[in-house]
């Protein structure tokens, strides 16, 4: 498609006055494992016709930097089972340093011994790793058939080339919630910093996500009790509030959208696998720049993404009551997690 000009240059600016400067991306709804709280066994994934194209994809990402987006996550579904997912982080990494401060990635780790030195050699510079057990029984229990070892050669390999790490955990009733200190231990050990998350009720599971909900407080508490924890200002601009192990170079982030509501300053937005523009993770409202960009051109895409602003949602209303139907029908692995 031939290069215009971005026809609305306007900077990104919700109704409630938040700027718009973080866009994440689902390269792929597709996965090599089925975590039990994020999708079903059999989940069912998009026709490979309706994902939007690499060169779809880099051409919306650069009109969102042209409009004062700084940072881009690159994810999924697991980013790395997408085979053109690097020649897409080559083409955005270019933009580090002119439109972008960042870009990054999140996976699962089980392909990134492969492809770590080229994502460090793209521009990227920090990823996040899930990794909710290190006990290779509990982590093949949660995935469902993932090897433990394959995603810790992952973190390995992604340190010696130089990235930083930050370990994602979702926190899990009566499943991996004994392995929350000794993974902070860890992480602290190793030079990583670790997310907590709480589980948010986002697409049908194979479970009753409220039998495994872990209030993230409680977990703090008996955190705070067990190591020196001191508060930490770091602010992305995201849902985690921080705090540092004393002694050393690790943060632990708390994303807790059911405990504690973090939309005032969410400057965040989603392109979905199959090109829906998402304002907010908990709300069903989108705009599709698949059908713009298809249909209209990038000058259509432009239009769309101001249209955009005024959907999103002043804060999530997310639930997890027992028996209840997720807040919303589309599973992170679509919207981008
Ligand atoms: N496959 C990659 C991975 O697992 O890191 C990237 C996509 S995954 C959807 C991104 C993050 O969302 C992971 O840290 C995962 O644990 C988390 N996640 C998935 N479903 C979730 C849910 N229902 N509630 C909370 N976190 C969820
Ligand atoms: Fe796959 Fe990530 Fe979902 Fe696990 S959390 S099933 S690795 S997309």
């Amino acid at each position: 498609m031939a290069s215009v000009p971005v026809q609305n240059a306007d900077k990104l600016v919700d109704r409630h006055g938040r700027a718009i400067t973080y866009l994440r991306i689902s390269v792929t709804d597709r996965c090599d494992l089925r975590c039990r709280y994020c999708m079903s066994e059999a989940m069912t994934f998009l026709p490979r016709e309706a994902l939007l194209s690499l060169e779809e994809i880099a051409l919306i990402a650069e009109r969102f930097i042209a409009r004062g987006v700084r940072k881009i996550r690159l994810t999924g579904g697991e980013p790395l089972v997408r085979r053109d997912m690097i020649e897409l982080a080559w083409r955005l990494g270019r933009q580090v340093g002119a439109g972008l401060d960042e870009l990054t990635l999140t996976t699962n780790g089980t392909r990134l011994a492969q492809h770590a030195e080229e994502l460090f050699a793209s521009g990227m510079r920090r990823i996040n790793v899930s990794l909710d057990s290190r006990d290779p029984a509990l982590f093949r229990h949660i995935t469902r058939h993932g090897d433990v070892t394959r995603v810790l050669d992952g973190i390995a390999a992604a340190k010696a080339a130089g990235l930083r790490i930050k370990i994602n955990m979702v926190a899990l009733k009566g499943l991996n919630e004994h392995e929350i200190a000794p993974m902070l231990g860890w992480a602290g050990a190793e030079g990583h910093d670790l997310t907590l998350i709480e589980t948010m009720p986002l697409g049908a599971i194979d479970e009753d996500r409220a039998d495994r909900f872990l209030p993230l407080p409680k977990v703090l508490a008996d955190l705070r009790d067990a190591f020196d924890l001191v508060p930490d200002a770091h602010q992305s601009g995201g849902p985690a509030r921080y705090w540092r192990l004393a002694g050393t170079e690790t943060r632990l982030g708390l994303i807790s959208p059911l405990t504690g509501n973090f939309c005032a300053t969410c400057n965040r937005v989603r392109l979905s696998t199959d090109g829906k523009l998402h304002m907010c993770l908990g709300h069903e409202d989108s705009v599709d720049l698949r059908a713009a960009i298809r249909g209209g051109g990038l000058a259509q895409v432009d239009a769309r993404i101001s249209d955009a602003l005024d959907l999103k949602p002043e804060r999530h209303d997310f639930r997890i009551s027992a028996g209840s139907a997720p807040a919303v029908a589309r599973h992170m692995s679509v919207t981008g997690g």
